[in-house]
């Protein structure tokens, strides 16, 4: 299978296949990869996945689209990311809300989040495109992070043969837990540092010693080349694909669904890697009726849905969900590519880098209408929804997964559909805990360990055994930069 960028600077005849999108990261002329067509399953191969373990179901989903991996290498990838040591809750399991609600929970990993159903296999997938491409170099992961993808990646790349790591965080833009996991990160390989400034500084950095000619010769000189393992890369989401085509297996398995029935999703979005992710599952032919972009107060995907413009030039809002404070959705590119092609994809991509703005044809409008409908939950209703859901439900939230809910929520009233509706729950509620609590009790302890047990001893739940062993690590990365000072550090080694 061929890799084309989204932009058309590569074409099919350059023969790029997955272990180069992989291990590149990003198209020469700026684009995403993309596979040059999508592959398709069968609901007869739905209903066979139905009675596999998880490991089974991403290895089958993986294998589609990864065709120059041999098919064993990748069983025993997904084998060992998605054990149940890694995953103590199971990789993906569903919690039934309600007769149409159904929370997918994607956080049972190393880092409580959902970035772990990729993290934890991508080092894999890069191990094996370093070997398969006949790469001697070692790569150097470079992320700019707001909290869950440092983590994740670091806990995914950490102690990888031929890989290395560096984590930039905005030193006031985490949360304190997601500080002291990075702070605390082991591994002989792994680097993490803070600056001065917001994620838009970190991320401005990082990107401009991504296109840095001369600190790509210094690094080539030492053997290293930069990767990257943010979303754009395609190896980011190829794992996601799986975790919807597994919901409707367990749908199935439990006699919720009938083979071939259709239903709805609803993804808390940031990046809009995840709910893209689903949508490549439908084209593969998973029956999605509609897809639900959640946003937060950073309704700029909300404004796009119902416009047709999507304009950057707003305030930004620091959120409850600090996750998906973001202004610039990298992954709606690749739908961009698939609704329009590449010429009119550069062309939006052009006027958002000129002027922050590009407005899509009404042809285009309606095509994406088919399939998403945006909504967004404000900081107010973010804490209606996590305390009306443990009240009612007696189910425990976080701030992102409220934020999906909500828009889940809002669809049915508006609709009256009764469509089996899956809701992605994208972190532990204790990731967040100071907040989760204050949503359910009015107040927090400024202390967030004192958080995270004042929320177990208030809702009965456990604290996750990564969270709770944070309080015992030592830390081993306290330095903060200036964003000026980012390439002289990546390349001090
Ligand atoms: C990253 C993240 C999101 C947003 O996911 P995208 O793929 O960027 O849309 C939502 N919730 C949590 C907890 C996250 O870490």
């Amino acid at each position: 299978m061929n890799y084309i960028s989204t932009r058309g600077g590569t074409t099919a005849k350059d023969n790029l296949h997955s272990a180069d999108a992989i291990k590149q990261g990003l198209a020469h002329d700026g684009g995403l990869f993309m596979p040059e067509t999508i592959p398709t399953v069968t609901m007869d191969e739905i209903v066979a996945l139905s009675r596999e373990s998880y490991p089974a179901r991403a290895a089958a989903i993986l294998g589609k689209f990864l065709d120059d991996y041999p098919a064993d290498e990748l069983c025993a990838y997904c084998e060992a990311a998605y054990a149940d040591a890694r995953f103590p809750g199971g990789a993906a399991p569903l919690h039934k809300l309600n007769d149409t609600v159904h929370v997918m929970e994607l956080w049972h990993g190393p880092t409580c989040a959902f970035k772990d159903m990729a993290l934890q296999i991508m080092p894999k997938l890069l191990s094996g495109a370093l070997r398969i491409t006949g790469e001697e170099r070692t790569a150097l992961i470079l992320v700019a992070t707001s909290g869950d993808t440092g983590k994740a990646a670091l806990e995914g790349y950490r102690d990888i043969d031929q890989v290395k790591i560096m984590v930039y965080y905005p030193v006031d833009g985490v949360s304190k837990m997601q500080k002291l996991q990075m702070a605390t990160q082991e591994g002989g390989n792994v680097r993490v540092c803070a600056i001065r400034g917001n994620f838009d500084d970190a991320q401005t950095g990082v990107k401009k010693i991504f296109s840095d000619p001369a600190a790509a010769d210094a690094l080539n000189e030492k053997g290293i080349f930069l990767s990257s393992a943010n979303s754009i890369n395609w190896g980011r989401l190829v794992p996601q694909v799986a975790y919807y085509f597994s919901a409707y297996c367990d749908l199935l398995a439990s006699g919720e669904i009938k083979a071939g029935e259709e239903i709805n999703v609803s993804v808390p979005t940031g990046n809009f890697g995840n709910i893209f992710a689903g949508y490549i599952a439908k084209q593969m032919g998973l029956p999605v009726k509609r897809f639900l972009c959640a946003s937060n107060k950073n309704n700029i995907l909300t404004d796009f849905l119902a416009t047709g413009v999507y304009d950057r030039n707003r305030d930004f809002y620091t959120t409850m969900s600090p996750s998906m404070d973001i202004l610039i959705s990298s992954n709606l590119e690749r739908l961009l590519y698939l609704k329009t092609g590449t010429a009119e994809t550069a062309a939006y991509m052009q006027s958002l880098s000129k002027c922050g703005r590009y407005e899509i044809t009404p042809e285009a409008k309606a095509s994406i209408d088919a399939d998403f409908t945006g909504y967004f939950c404000d900081e107010e209703n973010t804490v209606r929804v996590i305390r009306e859901t443990f009240e009612n439900a007696q189910y425990l939230i976080d701030t992102h997964t409220a934020v999906g809910l909500s828009a889940a929520q809002q669809y049915i009233a508006e609709t009256g559909d009764t469509t089996k509706m899956i809701v992605d729950s994208t972190a532990s509620p204790y990731k967040f805990a100071s907040n989760v609590l204050r949503s359910l009790t009015g107040n927090a302890p400024a202390d967030e360990f004192e958080a995270l047990e004042e929320l177990s001893r208030v809702t009965g739940t456990e604290i996750p055994a990564p969270l709770a062993s944070l309080k015992t690590k030592t830390v081993r990365f306290t330095e903060i930069i200036d964003p000026a000072e980012m390439l002289a550090k990546t390349l001090a080694d």
